[in-house]
């Protein structure tokens, strides 16, 4: 699946760019620049799950739940949306 190069999501345009990241980080999100950043290393499933995480990043930022979360539980809430989200569209195209 190709990613989107720029995505829109509760009303604020975020761009979608792969990049090199520090080692160990496949993503990346920034609110003040609205940049999701993707290891450039990621391909295919890998990169679709990591952009899904990244995504639930720019929701709980824009929502405010970025500030209620200790930084476990951001990333725990991340992965399980992005799981999810990744399944549904698999069983979609099935
Ligand atoms: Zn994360």
């Amino acid at each position: 699946m190709k990613l989107p190069s720029k995505i829109k999501l509760l009303g604020r345009e975020y761009k979608v760019i792969k990049a090199r990241l520090q080692d160990g980080v496949m993503g990346q999100t920034e609110q003040e620049g609205r940049v999701v950043a993707l290891s450039e290393t990621l391909e295919g499933h890998q990169a679709f799950e990591t952009f899904l995480h990244e995504l639930v990043h720019v929701a709980m930022l824009e929502t405010g739940v970025d500030n209620v979360l200790e930084s476990n539980q951001k990333e725990a809430v991340c992965d399980c949306v992005a799981l999810l989200f990744s399944d549904i569209v698999t069983l979609k195209g099935e």
